[in-house]
């Protein structure tokens, strides 16, 4: 069971790569995952990636490409593996043939979570903060009871900086434009599979599990 997982962010790709990755017991590729880890581990690969993450750039290609290969060479890939955040760019896409074939491993899906915009832009813009305590709330996911207001403390809710408008729609447009080439890619590769992300989690999880199921 090969698979890349891709969506824009709020569409809930963390939370069904979890269920994924538990469900058929295959390892979780985040690379994202993989250079915080080594920015943590203060190691050389973590040197390299901080600068690029920092300013919120990608992580060159090459540098990229090769922890993947490393990674997908590991015994516990045998039986498959989610990749989650790789590829990014076409580049990426084209290397990841490549090292599937060195591996003698074919890709089975690319399942992209399909959320419209307007929708994750209500999911992205709703979280609201209390002033006071900090508890977090959702305006439509898990509202306070009282308009405004910390049900925990009574305090005055507010809007994160980087939650606002105009920022959340900037980060849709940048997702949209880099991912919108792999979707290409693999749509003619015959590998992407849509699965409709605006329904509720276990049900976007049951679509999911059906079309691995036809997998095995
Ligand atoms: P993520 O957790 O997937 O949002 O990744 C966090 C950061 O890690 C990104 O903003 C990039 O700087 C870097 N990164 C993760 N995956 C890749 C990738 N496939 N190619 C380049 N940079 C990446």
């Amino acid at each position: 069971m090969n698979l890349v997982l891709m969506g824009l962010p709020g569409a809930g790709k963390g939370t069904q790569a979890e269920k994924i990755v538990n469900k058929y017991n295959i390892p979780h590729i985040s690379t994202g995952d993989m250079f915080r880890a080594a920015i943590k581990d203060g190691t050389e690969l973590g040197l390299k990636a901080k600068s690029f993450m920092d300013q919120g750039a990608l992580v060159p290609d090459e540098v990229t490409i090769g922890i993947v290969r490393e990674r997908l060479s590991k015994d516990d890939c045998e039986k498959g593996f989610l990749l989650d955040g790789f590829p990014r760019t076409v580049p990426q896409a084209e290397a990841l043939e490549g090292i599937l074939a060195d591996l003698n491993k074919k890709m089975d899906y690319v399942i992209n979570i399909d959320v419209d915009q307007e929708i994750l832009m209500e999911r992205l813009t709703g979280r609201r903060i209390c002033k006071e305590c900090g508890a977090t709330y959702h305006l439509v996911f898990n509202p306070p009871a009282q308009e405004g207001k910390c049900d925990r403390c009574g305090g005055e809710l507010y809007q994160r900086e980087d939650d606002n408008e105009s920022t959340v729609k900037n980060r849709l447009q940048v997702n949209i434009q880099q991912s919108q080439p792999l979707l290409d890619f693999y749509e003619s590769k015959g590998y992407l599979r849509n699965i409709n992300g605006q329904q509720d989690i276990d049900i976007v999880f049951t679509d999911i599990d059906q079309l691995l199921g036809g997998l095995n």
